[in-house]
């Protein structure tokens, strides 16, 4: 019985977030981000025509980047990594669309706070305990991974009284996940249907959001926010565990857009590249020490 030491040997294993940050979450990559817009349009030219999903655009001379449409394949870091960079972190998840757009095109501080303090408002029964009906629309299976893993013992959702449900009549959340394929809109649409109030819908993943690299098109409905009313979007191709533990806790309102460091960042990682974040957390144990 070799998991008996190996037990022993590490320890609990399990995250404390989000009581506590404890260095598991900058491993990932978060988003891309613009460190040096000067002379955007001729430099970047290569990294507009390099990107799968379109979502690097320019906008009066500077380069802007929709999160909802990024696949983070990286194409454009290594073309241009003197002007892109990926942002290590996970708490990426936004109430709305547009703010997943950098720099933001329409939203201000009070338009975030207003839609903020109606969730929180429509959700107030479901702080302490809550039951999520995840339905695949059209996924390539990556984020099913991902939601999968938010059950191990790294990320135990149970401890947070968040607990998967088969039924939509027993649900709270709904998690979709997927380019919304055209044969899954009625499902999708009599799951939500089905649903008691409150109720909240999470878009998780760029495929959810924007239908990442299938976009729209005859078999797929690039995305499911024309179908139901998306209330969190989680960014990512497929989002982390963290980032889709992050969308939750946002979705009940457990947890607010002001409580993360900017640009979904954890504080860890602030000034650090993704290379440097993810060497810091190993040799220092992923913050787990004196946790045995
Ligand atoms: S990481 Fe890929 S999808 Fe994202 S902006 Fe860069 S090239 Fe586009």
């Amino acid at each position: 019985m070799p998991w008996i030491p190996r037990g022993l040997r590490e320890g609990v294993v399990t995250s404390r977030y989000p009581r506590r940050r404890d260095g598991y979450g900058p491993v990932f990559r978060a988003a891309v981000r613009v460190i040096d817009a000067a002379d955007a349009t001729t430099r970047i030219e290569d990294s507009v025509a390099a990107c799968p999903t379109g979502a690097i655009t320019i906008h009066d001379g500077r380069p802007r980047i929709d999160q909802g449409s990024c696949i983070l394949c990286g194409r454009c870091t290594e073309l241009r990594p003197d002007v892109f960079r990926f942002d290590p972190g996970f708490e990426t998840a936004e109430l709305r669309r547009e703010a997943l757009v950098v720099p933001e095109i329409t939203e201000s501080d009070e338009v975030l706070r207003l839609a903020s303090a109606e969730l929180g408002r429509r959700v107030r029964a479901l702080r302490k305990s809550v039951h999520i009906r995840h339905i695949d629309v059209g996924s390539d299976g990556s984020d099913e991974w991902e939601v999968a893993a938010l059950t191990n013992p790294v990320y135990d959702v149970q401890r947070l009284g968040v607990f998967f449900t088969a039924s939509p009549r027993h649900a709270d959340l709904l998690l979709a996940t997927g380019v919304g394929t055209v044969g899954m809109l009625d499902a999708l649409r009599q799951t939500y249907e089905a649903m008691p109030e409150p109720k909240v819908v999470i878009a998780a993943g760029v495929e959810a959001i924007s239908g990442g690299l299938l976009g729209r098109g005859y078999a797929s409905h690039g995305g499911i926010a024309t179908t139901v009313p998306v209330d969190v979007f989680v960014p990512g191709s497929p989002p982390s565990p963290f980032s889709l533990l992050y969308g939750i806790l946002l979705a009940i309102g457990r947890l607010s857009t002001a409580d993360r460091a900017p640009g979904g960042r954890s504080p860890r990682s602030q000034g650090k590249d993704l290379g440097t974040a993810r060497s810091d957390l190993y040799s220092e144990g992923f913050g787990m020490e004196g946790r045995i």
